[in-house]
């Protein structure tokens, strides 16, 4: 019992102290500070910390560099640690988090269920599928203090195999299985480069499904594909999916999911005729018509954001991931596996939506929807700063889906101007500013929605009406 009322006051000790933490805040922003406030004075944020001077812009000395990289560097998105291994700064582990709920709608919403593997595999494992000396150098090795060999898993088609087959066999009636993970993946790539596009260290969801025959799991294989066409219709991202070479990984039956971009290391095939669409790889060298309709196939490049394989029973009979049947009597499970670039998903679409010099993501994933630019210090406008803290502490209450969304732009020594460039420079969906009309009869905010362009004037209620209709995850 003592025990039990020990553990309810430290959890309510504990909540205390999550509520506290905002509050802590208060005490540096100078002025704007109020609890929950959220200052981009404080962000840990180096292009805000330092304003004078911009960040590694090119990236190291030589290197071949992209839109995206270019722009996440600037805007202190991402920080460089080694060739293809980078810090994911506050602004982008947010993006990211966001990314991660909306595939973990997409994947419930198809029975997937969540786990997570082993980065430390075994060679053992890697062995018994013959892949530890096809991968080549592409596989960091490592070695335990007994001599262990070990790898840090590129993919985990043996490890999740291998998880199966020692449960003993699944019952027919626990098919389909849809598992899958999001963890960081590791793979010594021979030119790391172009940011988060190519990492030698990155976020990858990888599905793996099991299902009782060959037809089942090609119906599994149409639906996790519909899901991923409906997770990037969400993310508002014009995809092809197009089909491909199975590669390393083997199995029967391939797609990919690209992005048409100059930058794309993919070359597609698309006809105009009809929907056939396909990597180069795939298709006879020299060959320039659709092998469907005959019709004339024009070549574009794609970034690969997602990787889709129906297995058969390659991985499954070699490590014996079996289920019983109707009849009780075992049979070899059939597999499909299916994977989503993570972070190569948020650089490849600040790559595809960008301008040159202007952040731009996909709506949801936006790091903050909002950010609200109060005037200047000194300007005539700055009366009307009061009028702005409370748009600020009110949209909370009026909007409750933007809490924890909203900036606010604290930093009054600098112009307007320069905030908003700011502003525009890392994206937010939406900046509210008080310009010159926030000192008119009935005051305005300036709003303008960056994704489109567009610039509305409306009173405090009109923006708390605007603001109701963003989606957010
Ligand atoms: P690529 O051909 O671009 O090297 P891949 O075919 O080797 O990729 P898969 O094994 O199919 O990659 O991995 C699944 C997904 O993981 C890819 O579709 C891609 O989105 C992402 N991915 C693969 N390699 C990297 C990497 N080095 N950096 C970031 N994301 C990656
Ligand atoms: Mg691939």
């Amino acid at each position: 019992m003592m025990e039990m009322l020990l553990r309810q006051c430290s959890k309510e000790f504990l909540h205390f102290a999550a509520c506290l933490q905002p509050c802590r805040l208060q005490h540096c922003g100078q002025g704007h500070g109020r609890p929950g406030r959220l200052l981009v004075s404080r962000l840990f944020q180096p292009a805000n910390l330092r304003e004078d001077r911009e960040l590694g812009v090119e990236g190291r000395q030589g290197e071949l560099t992209c839109r995206s990289q270019r722009l996440m560097l600037r805007a202190g998105l991402i920080h460089p640690a080694s060739p293809g291994c980078y810090y994911y700064l506050p602004h982008t582990l947010r993006a990211m988090e966001k990314l991660v709920r909306v595939i973990d709608q997409e994947m419930r919403a198809i029975g997937g269920q969540k786990l997570n593997m082993p980065s430390l595999c075994t060679a053992d494992l890697w062995k018994r599928s013959e892949r530890w000396d096809l991968m080549g150098k592409e596989l960091f090795r490592l070695q335990d203090r007994h001599n262990g060999e070990y790898c840090l898993g590129p993919t985990h088609e043996e490890a999740v195999t291998e998880l199966i087959a020692s449960l003993g066999s699944l019952s027919y009636r626990q098919l389909p299985l849809l598992l899958y993970q999001i963890t960081r993946k590791f793979r010594d790539e021979p030119k790391p480069r172009f940011g988060l596009l190519r990492g030698r260290e990155f976020y990858m969801k990888d599905m793996y499904t099991f299902d009782v025959s060959e037809e089942a799991a090609r119906q599994t294989y149409d639906t996790v594909c519909q899901a991923y066409c409906h997770l990037f219709e969400r993310l508002g991202l014009s995809f092809v999916k197009v089909r491909a070479d199975t590669g390393s990984i083997g199995g029967k039956l391939s797609h990919e999911f690209q992005l048409p971009a100059d930058i794309g290391e993919d070359r597609l095939l698309i006809c105009a005729n009809c929907s056939f669409s396909a990597n180069v790889e795939t298709v006879q060298a020299g060959e320039a018509d659709c092998p469907v309709c005959r019709g004339k196939l024009t070549e574009t490049k794609g970034i690969e954001v997602g990787h889709t394989f129906y297995l058969g029973t390659k991985y499954s009979s070699i490590f014996s991931a079996s289920y019983n049947t109707p009849q009780n009597k075992p049979a070899v499970t059939e597999m499909g596996c299916f994977g989503l670039g993570v972070t190569r998903i948020l650089a490849a679409s600040i790559e595809v939506l960008s301008t040159e010099d202007s952040i731009r993501w996909p709506g949801l994933l936006a790091p903050y929807q909002v950010c609200i630019v109060p005037p200047k210090k000194g300007s005539k406008e700055e009366e009307a700063a009061g009028l702005v803290d409370a748009l600020y502490d009110g949209l909370g209450e009026a909007v409750p889906a933007l809490r924890g969304e909203v900036l606010l732009d604290d930093r009054t020594q600098l112009t307007i101007g320069k905030r908003l460039k700011d502003a525009s420079r890392l994206g937010y969906p939406y900046v509210v500013v008080a310009g010159r009309r926030i000192l008119e009869d009935q005051p305005h905010f300036e709003v303008c929605c960056q994704n489109t362009g567009e610039t509305v004037f409306l009173t405090r209620e009109g923006v708390f009406d605007f603001l109701s209709n963003v989606q957010t995850v």
